[in-house]
């Protein structure tokens, strides 16, 4: 049988991050994904920041003391020929346990989670990071609870976060950002509705071309809103397809 570190060595390769820590990152694994009539074989990354003196063997060793499963490990979804097809899409998808998992409808982050990874095999090429330190903004999920509760007694998203001692959003990019300059070095197209998301993620140092939107899943509470869109503005055509 072959050395652990063998067989690992050419799937571990650590990502510069500043001068005291690296990020491992690991993979490509192949990961057989099928979710309804959906199904597709994406190429998975993991990773983690580790002291910048150790080496790939030293840090396996670490893993046991580490006690990984308390905390969060952030990961990539790759479909395609990423490295070097000119055009990809891009979701940088913060973690919402409730939306993703549980399939809450008070966000709109499973439906975008999922359509996104559609996207991303029609397209056919792109990546879906999935942000595990960014649940609730950056807040974590317990207070996210917290967070919920002073919502249903009218206080909206920002104003809850502020009432718990927190900033608006506190979700960093950066490691997000070097692994995709890691994977990737030409530009990428952003999924996402916000425009300002994507100056935000430029300034950081992602080379986008663009973005293109993805209408979130209708919902009691957003079902409204989306109607005066559809109505008040001839172009959402998309819309009004979800709608019907
Ligand atoms: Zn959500």
């Amino acid at each position: 049988m072959k050395n652990t570190i063998d067989i690992l060595n050419d799937k571990i390769r650590f990502v510069v991050r500043n001068d005291s820590q690296n990020l491992a990152l690991v993979g490509p694994v192949k990961l057989p994904i099928k979710q309804g009539d959906f199904e597709a074989t994406f190429n998975w990354y993991s990773w983690l920041a580790v002291d910048s003196q150790k080496t790939k063997q030293q840090m396996i060793d670490d893993l046991p003391a580490m006690n990984l499963a308390f905390g969060q490990q952030s990961s990539v979804l790759v479909y395609g020929d990423f490295e070097n097809r000119d055009d990809a899409l891009i979701r940088m998808h913060s973690i919402c346990h409730t939306g993703d998992i549980f399939g809450s409808q008070r966000c709109d982050c499973g439906y975008q989670l999922h359509e996104s990874m559609k996207m991303i095999v029609e397209h056919g090429c792109g990546a879906i990071f999935y942000l595990a330190d960014h649940e609730g903004r950056g807040i974590g999920l317990f207070s996210k609870s917290l967070a919920y509760l002073l919502q249903e007694d009218y206080y909206d998203t920002v104003q809850a976060n502020h009432a718990l001692g927190f900033e608006d959003d506190v979700r960093s990019y950066e490691d997000a950002l070097k692994i995709l300059e890691s994977l990737r070095s030409k530009p990428v197209t952003l999924i996402t509705n916000n425009p300002k998301k994507l100056a935000a993620l430029q300034a950081h140092g992602l080379a986008a071309n663009g973005h293109v939107p993805i209408w979130g899943g209708l919902t009691d509470t957003n079902a409204r809103y989306l109607q005066t869109k559809v109505e008040k503005s001839g172009h959402l055509g998309d819309v009004k397809k979800l709608l019907v």
